[in-house]
């Protein structure tokens, strides 16, 4: 494919958490688990596990199920439950995401914040970096393993706690824009943003509780379109992509 990183990538940051939504894991219409769209992230994530950087990645589950719209239409399921059964969602695609991961013969482990032994081992903070410092690709299923938040949360929480260097968020869009670009036409892309512009201009980059947790952390953001074929390893190597935000 075109479009490839122009030279060879170098390791710029050491950690990073990647956050994928549960749509990046589906075909155009968002449902659902497309081969196709999984084996082609887990190449890329290959790339960039080639420059030596540690990566943890946190999967969303909106291709499955969103606790906030599952109970909104759905009476009979209390909110809390409809985010538990959206966390399961994530774990569904934490094990798909492996499979395609040990497909490209990266070594790695699904750690989740819900106990589910049979399939993921239990997330323990310094299990976690264990795997991490022997190569291990590990795959945070299950969020924070709380309701009422969305894996958004997962991936900067994660990120304090694993001493991440940034949260890398994979969207479909270019970065974060003044307004939805698929909209409006004349919506802007910014290049770089403070916390407080985010939450000033309500711009929706991230969950509003992970924004004020790298915010109050100092944790940088990287938003970036993925879909651009090469742009995982470039945002994992540092090169100007998307829209920083920190
Ligand atoms: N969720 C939750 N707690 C968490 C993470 C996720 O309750 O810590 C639930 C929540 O209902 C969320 C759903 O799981 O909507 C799926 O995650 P998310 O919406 O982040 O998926 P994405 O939009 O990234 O695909």
């Amino acid at each position: 494919m075109s479009n490839e990183p122009a030279t060879e990538p170098t390791l710029h940051f050491k950690r990073v958490i990647l956050k994928l939504s549960g749509e990046s894991l589906a075909d155009s219409g968002g449902r659902g688990i497309s081969a196709h769209e999984a084996g082609e992230i887990a190449r890329q994530i290959k790339q960039a596990h080639d420059t030596g950087c540690e990566i943890a990645i946190v999967i969303g589950g909106g291709n499955i199920l969103r606790g906030a719209q599952f109970s909104g239409s759905n009476s009979l399921v209390h909110e809390a439950t409809a985010h538990y059964m959206g966390m399961l969602a994530t774990t569904i695609n934490s094990l798909a995401m492996q499979d395609a991961l040990e497909a490209q013969g990266l070594e790695t482990r699904v750690m989740s914040a819900i106990p589910t032994e049979k399939i993921a081992e239990t997330f323990i903070r310094r299990r976690a970096l264990r795997h991490l410092s022997k190569g291990r690709v590990i795959i945070l299923a299950a969020g924070i393993g709380n309701p009422f938040v969305t894996t958004d949360t997962a991936a900067a929480q994660r990120a304090l706690e694993l001493e991440a260097d940034i949260v890398l968020k994979a969207t479909r869009v270019d970065g974060v824009f003044s307004d939805d670009p698929e909209k409006n036409p004349h919506a802007v892309l910014y290049d770089t943003l403070t916390y407080t512009q985010v939450i000033e201009k309500k711009l929706r980059v991230m969950d509003g509780t992970a924004i004020a947790l790298c915010s109050e952390h100092n944790k940088p953001i990287l938003v970036f379109n993925f879909k651009q074929n090469g742009n995982i390893v470039r945002a994992i190597s540092g090169e100007t992509v998307g829209t920083r935000i920190g």
